[in-house]
């Protein structure tokens, strides 16, 4: 079988975990599969990275970039000398190398005092450069041939949107040249998170990216399958930080995930589906720390569970627009408008929903893009279209995610019924028309208490009995 398998950054976090994740990259070499390695940054790194790229811009002293430089050096040193001994020497001369190239960068930063989406991304991949070179490493010195890929050699062209780039379809076959004729002879070990513009300028695909660049390279290489590695038994009913008796899903479909992912449940990358499935490709979700556990594969039909509601999520960085007036009422084209003066300064809309009366359109959109939208829907309040737009930052949006829903009568009434026993106030509703989700808005506070009254309401913890 030929495999792509993505280790996400806890499973690569110190030489024990890393450790674990060799053991199983050389078990499946082993049993003669063929397979491309996808890694992340070491857990926390990416924060970091962006953490003192947005410090050094500034501030009037660059005093913090050189003991960052050491940290990461004493980090990745340490694991690379636990796991890699013969190997360290030539690959310490390369981590030198790529340590002082970014501590360049993040001079240059500090002296222009200018962070642009570019440099900032060229600067958050260190995470993953400097772990590849680690991993890769491991796995030669268990006598198994492998070198390291960054995501642009390894043929993931973008588009040139910084921070959110997304793969253009030309990947698919630049992956297929580059990549697949070197799996009979080695395990390449690709950086994941990253791709470049046809002009060869870095990008990065979105914070939990290395999910979104497992699954182009799967796709890419014709993978059998495709594994995502994570510190968790597979995909849960809820996050199990949020709710300790959350159940790991023996199977879900592509649908749902999608869902999941986009309200925010961490687990996985919102785009890491969308190549997997399109050349059906199965992707499984497992657990580096417990490997034997079969974890949880994702399908294009799943079978309806005898409980309607599948899995819970939710999201605290949003804010709810609320865009109003009394002059909106039956008048065309308000809608496009808004949408419109949104849609131009690229405002991302998560959600929507209408009033009846049609004097009201509320929308969700991300935290950080609140202001950019209410200063864009100024021009609809001077022009007479709307009277009033206005921004609320205290919210979250759940989501409630589950094939069954379709067409099963009464979801919605338990849900809202459920929260209003439990004191849950909801402010705004959206269902999609798939049905596999409904969605609602209440308070941040209120978020956490809707999640675990709904995992309640729909016995989510209980083994499925259909
Ligand atoms: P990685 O470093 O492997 O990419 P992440 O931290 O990005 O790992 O994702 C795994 C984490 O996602 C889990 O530890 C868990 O807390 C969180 N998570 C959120 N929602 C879910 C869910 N529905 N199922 C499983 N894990 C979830
Ligand atoms: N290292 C990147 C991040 O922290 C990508 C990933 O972990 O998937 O967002
Ligand atoms: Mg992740």
């Amino acid at each position: 079988m030929r495999f792509l398998m993505k280790f996400g950054g806890t499973s690569v976090a110190d030489a024990d975990s890393l450790s674990r994740t060799v053991d199983i990259i050389e078990e499946h070499h082993r049993a003669g599969h063929e397979l491309a390695v996808v890694v992340s940054a070491q857990r926390g790194v990416t924060d970091q990275l962006i953490a003192i790229a947005q410090e050094i811009a500034d501030s009037r002293s660059s005093a913090t970039i050189e003991p960052f430089i050491n940290s990461l050096r004493l980090r990745h040193m340490k694991v690379l000398s636990e796991v890699a001994g013969d190997c360290e020497g030539e690959v310490g001369d390369q981590m030198e190398e790529r340590l002082c190239n970014l501590e360049n960068i993040l001079n240059a930063v500090h002296n222009l005092r200018e962070l642009t989406p570019r440099s900032l991304d060229y600067i958050i991949t260190y995470g993953e450069r400097l772990n590849s070179l680690v991993v890769s490493a491991a796995i030669r010195q268990r006598g198994i041939p492998s070198m390291v890929m960054d995501g642009c050699e390894a043929g993931i062209l973008t588009t040139p949107q910084h921070g959110e780039a997304m793969a253009l379809p030309e990947s698919e076959g630049r992956i297929r040249s580059r990549v697949q004729p070197l799996l009979t002879e080695m395990i390449p070990v690709i950086m994941g998170f990253m791709g470049c513009t046809e002009k060869g300028i870095v990008t990065t695909l979105g914070r939990s990216g290395s999910d979104y660049s497992a699954a182009i390279i799967g796709a890419g290489i014709d993978a059998d399958e495709i594994w995502i590695w994570t510190d968790v038994d597979g995909i849960m009913t809820s996050d199990p930080r949020l709710i300790p008796d959350a159940r790991v899903l023996p199977t879900i479909s592509y649908l749902e995930v999608m869902e999941l992912s986009y309200f925010g449940a961490k687990v996985m990358h919102p785009r890491s589906i969308e190549p997997a499935m399109k050349k059906n490709i199965l992707v499984r979700v497992k657990n580096t720390f417990n490997p034997t556990h079969p974890g949880t594969s994702i399908v294009w039909h799943e079978k309806r569970d005898s409980r309607v509601v599948k899995a819970l999520t939710y999201i605290d960085k949003v804010a709810l627009i609320n865009i109003c007036g009394a002059q909106m009422i039956g008048r065309p084209g308000v809608a496009k408008a808004i949408f419109s003066a949104l849609a131009d300064k690229e405002v991302n809309v998560m959600m929507i929903s209408q009033g009846s009366s049609e004097a009201n359109i509320s929308l969700i959109v991300e935290e950080s893009q609140a202001g950019i939208a209410i200063d864009s829907l100024a021009g609809l309040v001077r022009q007479g279209l709307i009277r009033e737009a206005t921004a609320n930052r205290d919210v979250c949006a759940v989501a409630v995610v589950g094939v069954g829903m379709a067409g099963a009568k009464g979801t919605g009434g338990r849900i809202f019924t459920a929260l209003g026993h439990g004191g849950v106030n909801v402010m705004m509703i959206s269902q999609g028309s798939s049905e596999v989700n409904i969605s609602f808005v209440v308070t941040q506070e209120d978020g956490p208490k809707a999640v675990r009254i709904l995992h309640d309401e729909f016995r989510l913890s209980e083994e499925d009995d259909a």
